[in-house]
C-alpha cells in the first residue's frame, strides 16, 4: 500500500492547525482533516516561550499586531474564608521581561496560523475523521464518506473526545468538573492595562485579562448554574453580577460580546503518542483555564512533535512508529508536571477545608516575601523547561 502524505493531521483547532502549518514548513506533505466548527470565542494568554516558538516556527510575526502585552498578574483573594491570603501583585520587570506573554483571540490566532501555510500548501479537507487502523507501517484514516487515507503518521489534535485517541486505544482519565467557565469581552470604565486581575471566589476564580484600551477578556469560573442563571436573566443581570464579582473596582461595564459558557474537566493520557499515532493539545490533556496552562501544553505538544518528527530518519519505512515513541517519551515530563500543577492549584482554590486554605494562603505570603520561591512559580507558571 502507498501513503496519502507524510503526515495526517486530525482536526482543525488551535493544536492541530498550529501542527499542520508548521510540520508543511519543514517541508512535509500533510493532509489535514479540519471539519467546520463553531466560532472560537475564546482568548488565550499565551507565555513568553508559547510566543518565542511561535515566532521561532513562523506561525506568527510581531505579537503585537494580533496581540496585547501581559505585564503583570495581581490577585485578590475575594473569598469569605477563616484563613484569606494577600493581594499579591506579581510584576514580570522582576524577572527582567517586559512582559510575562501576550493575550490573544483565539479566531487571530487561527487566521494567523492558516496565514503561516507555505505557498506550496497543504491538502485541507472538511471531513471528520470516522475511523482509524492501522496496516504494517502506515496510518489508515476513515471519513465519513468512507474514503480511506494512509500516512507514516497520524496526529490526533481532535479535541477532548479524540477519536484517533480511542482507536489507537490510548488509555485515557477523564474528571468532570462542578464548575464551568463563562467567557465575553468587556470594556471597562476604568482600564486595566497590561495587568490580568484574578479575583479568587470559593468556585474558582473570576479573571479579567487585558485586550487593549479598555478592554478586557473576562473568564469567570463558578458553578455551571450561577453561569447560567447571571447569563440567562438577560444582559442587565449578567452586567450587575461582573459589577459586583469586580467589586466595582474598574467602574461601569458593558459586554461587548456574546457570552458563551464551557464545561470545565481535567484529562490526561497513559501515554502522548504509540504506533504511529501522535496525540496534540486537548486530545492528550485537559484542565480547567487557570494559570493560562492549556493552549501552552498544546504549542509545546507541537515543538516537541516537530523535534520527534526531525530527528527520526524518515527513509525507513517505520519512521512513523518511531517518531511517534520520541514524540510520546519527549512529553511524558511536561504533561505529568503541568497537570500535577494545575490541578493542585485548581483544588486548592475550591477547598472550603481550613489546611488547605491555610496552605493557600501561606504559600501566596511565601510567594510575596521569598524572591527564590517567586522566580520558581514565575518559571514553572510560564513553561519554562
Ligand atoms: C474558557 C477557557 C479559557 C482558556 N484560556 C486559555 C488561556 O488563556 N491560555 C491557554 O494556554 N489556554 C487556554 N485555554 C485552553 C485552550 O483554549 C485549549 O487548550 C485549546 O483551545 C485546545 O485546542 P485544541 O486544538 O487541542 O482543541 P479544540 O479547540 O477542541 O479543537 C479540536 C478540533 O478537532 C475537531 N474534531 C473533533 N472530532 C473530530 C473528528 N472526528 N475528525 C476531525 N476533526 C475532529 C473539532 O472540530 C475541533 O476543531 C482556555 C480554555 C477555556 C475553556
Amino acid at each position: 500500500m502507498t501513503s496519502d502524505a507524510d503526515i495526517i493531521v486530525v482536526g482543525g483547532g488551535l493544536a492541530g492547525l498550529a501542527a499542520a502549518a508548521s510540520l508543511a514548513r519543514l517541508g512535509l506533505s500533510i493532509i489535514h482533516l479540519s471539519p467546520p466548527a463553531p466560532p472560537d470565542r475564546r482568548t488565550s494568554a499565551l507565555m513568553m516561550p508559547s510566543v518565542d516558538f511561535l515566532t521561532r516556527a513562523g506561525l506568527i510575526d510581531e505579537p503585537a499586531a494580533i496581540g496585547h502585552a501581559l505585564t503583570a498578574i495581581r490577585i485578590i483573594d475575594a473569598t469569605p474564608r477563616l484563613v484569606r491570603a494577600p493581594e499579591t501583585l506579581f510584576d514580570a520587570a522582576e524577572i527582567g521581561l517586559a512582559a510575562f506573554g501576550w493575550n490573544f483571540g483565539n479566531q487571530a490566532l487561527l487566521a494567523r496560523f492558516q496565514a503561516a501555510i507555505p505557498d506550496n500548501g497543504i491538502d485541507t479537507r472538511p471531513q471528520p475523521v470516522a475511523d482509524y487502523t492501522r496496516d504494517g507501517d502506515l496510518g489508515v484514516v476513515t471519513l465519513a464518506d468512507g474514503t480511506t487515507l494512509r500516512a507514516p503518521l497520524v496526529v490526533g489534535a481532535d479535541g477532548k473526545k479524540s477519536r484517533i485517541r480511542a482507536a489507537a486505544g490510548i488509555g485515557v482519565r477523564e474528571h468532570a468538573f462542578a464548575e464551568s467557565a463563562l467567557v465575553c469581552d468587556l470594556e471597562l470604565a476604568r482600564p486595566i492595562g497590561g495587568t490580568s486581575i484574578e479575583f479568587h471566589y470559593p468556585h474558582g476564580p473570576f479573571t479579567l485579562v487585558p485586550a487593549g484600551g479598555r478592554r478586557a477578556n473576562l473568564v469567570w469560573i463558578d458553578e455551571e448554574q450561577v453561569l447560567k442563571n447571571a447569563r440567562d436573566g438577560g444582559p442587565d443581570s449578567l452586567r450587575l453580577a461582573l459589577l459586583e464579582r469586580s467589586q466595582r473596582l474598574f467602574g461601569a461595564i458593558d459586554i461587548v460580546s456574546p457570552s458563551a459558557i464551557f464545561p470545565l474537566s481535567a484529562l490526561s493520557v497513559a501515554e502522548a503518542g504509540r504506533d504511529g499515532v501522535a496525540l496534540v493539545g486537548e486530545s492528550a490533556h485537559a484542565f480547567p483555564p487557570i494559570g493560562a496552562q492549556g493552549l501552552n501544553l498544546g504549542l509545546r505538544d507541537v515543538a516537541d512533535l516537530l523535534d520527534a518528527v526531525t530527528a527520526t530518519d524518515r527513509t525507513r519505512a517505520d519512521w512513523g512508529v518511531l517518531a511517534s515513541r520520541d514524540y510520546a517519551r519527549r512529553r511524558s515530563g511536561d504533561l505529568a508536571r503541568t497537570g500535577f500543577f494545575v490541578d493542585t492549584l485548581f483544588r486548592s482554590l475550591l477547598a472550603d477545608i481550613v489546611p488547605s486554605q491555610a496552605l493557600r494562603a501561606g504559600g501566596l505570603w511565601a510567594l510575596k516575601a521569598l524572591p527564590g520561591l517567586r522566580r520558581q512559580a514565575f518559571s514553572l507558571g510560564m513553561g519554562e523547561r
